[in-house]
């Protein structure tokens, strides 16, 4: 694998490529037929073979170096791994077997796209919401310095770091991670010098385990609940269970009546397709615990930020795709077959139709649900 890969970059002449994890080896069996893709730093990512930009849910991607990404076909499937995670599900990219690599930022590159402004959004007295080519995040100003949630990549945690200093000349004193995963907690070194990081207990070894000097290893964890003090401000995180991974956590900030949830209860959208590191019946109890919390707004981590009710909306949508996936089964439709996808959506439509990206995602989730049971078993929906 790794010769492979190595073949690659000498095609393409890149100097500085990520190797595929581990893991990545064992389950892309026909990476020797790859097309190779070249992305560039923090600029759209364009698909060598089509010319167009690659895009997650309908918006562009914008790649950072060392990101890697292989598609290959899985039962009949297009699959996708990144941020070294597997199964990472990538609407809109197209096409088996190709390796996507980021070249490293100190080449030179093509003539700069325009760039693109964050856009940054006040939302109560002290809460902002900051949001970059498809990635949310959310800081708050404090009479004694700035909380802020996740960095979301070296480029956007740069803007992220202009942003506050817009606001505010008060330092950055914390930075609370959402979870584990990648592509939202990196970038957060641009705060090194003042800040200081909280995450779940179970975050904390998988972001050491990367080694990655622009993402701090988090200085204090938490198991269940903590209350962080900044100033007058309070924050409450909260540990609700394994949901779309196990280590996510409610950052709730009672005074804004706002909480910061990214990835299991987004908003107007339907959830990633459940992979390996998903949990779909805690999930859900998960969500039952953010609907029994105290506030009105959800600062997710891709898209805009929604009423509360997303919890419940959410939590539905997953119990009316297994009722769906189920009924599919008792009219004799195969498991994850064309028919039980046609079955499932039509029964869908009506109430989830509206949802970013229902179109593309709800065959993942489908044939996700078939792979949470292989691994963790059935159970009853409630
Ligand atoms: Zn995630």
């Amino acid at each position: 694998m790794k010769r492979v890969l190595l073949l690659l970059a000498t095609a393409l002449g890149i100097a500085g490529f990520a190797l595929l994890p581990q893991e990545a080896a064992v389950s892309a069996p026909a990476a020797e037929t790859s097309t190779p893709v070249t992305m560039t730093c923090s600029r759209p990512v364009l698909d060598v073979a089509t010319g167009q930009p690659v895009s997650i849910g309908g918006i562009p991607w914008y790649a950072e170096t060392g990101d890697t990404i292989q598609s290959h076909e899985w039962q009949g499937r297009t699959r996708y791994e990144y941020g070294g995670r597997r199964y990472h599900y990538i609407g809109g990219v197209a096409g088996p077997n190709r390796v996507f690599i980021v070249e490293d930022c100190t080449q030179p590159q093509a003539p700069p796209a325009p760039a693109v402004p964050p856009t940054v959004t006040r939302i109560a007295d002290d809460v902002y919401v900051f949001s970059h080519s498809g990635y949310t995040t959310m800081f708050i100003v404090t009479d004694e310095g700035v909380i802020v949630g996740d960095p979301i990549g070296n480029a956007r945690a740069r803007l992220l770091k202009d942003a506050i200093q817009a606001v505010t000349p008060l330092p950055v004193r914390y930075m609370v991670y959402s979870h584990h995963d990648a592509d939202h907690n990196t970038g957060g070194a641009v705060f090194k010098e003042t800040a200081t990081y909280v995450s779940h207990v179970t975050a904390k070894d998988k972001i050491a385990a990367r080694n990655d000097p622009n993402s701090p290893v988090p200085d204090i964890t938490f198991e269940d609940r903590m209350t962080l003090r900044l100033g007058r401000a309070r924050l409450e995180l909260s540990y609700v269970g394994r949901n779309h991974s196990d280590s996510s956590i409610v950052t709730l900030y009672p005074a804004g009546r706002v909480a910061f949830i990214v990835d299991f209860a987004p908003t107007n959208s339907l959830p990633f397709g459940t992979r390996n590191e998903d949990y779909v019946a805690e999930w859900i109890e998960s969500l039952r615990r953010v609907e029994a919390m105290d506030f009105d707004t959800i600062i997710p981590g891709h898209g805009d930020p929604g009423p509360k009710e997303w919890a419940t909306k959410v939590r539905e949508y997953f119990q009316d795709l297994i009722t769906a996936i189920e009924n599919a089964e008792r009219l004799g439709l195969a498991p994850r077959s064309p028919q039980m996808i046609a079955s499932v959506r039509a029964a869908l439509f009506p109430k989830y139709g509206s949802w970013d990206v229902f179109g593309p995602r709800l065959p993942d989730n489908v044939r996700g649900m078939y792979e949470y049971w292989d691994r963790m078993g059935r159970f009853p929906v409630r």
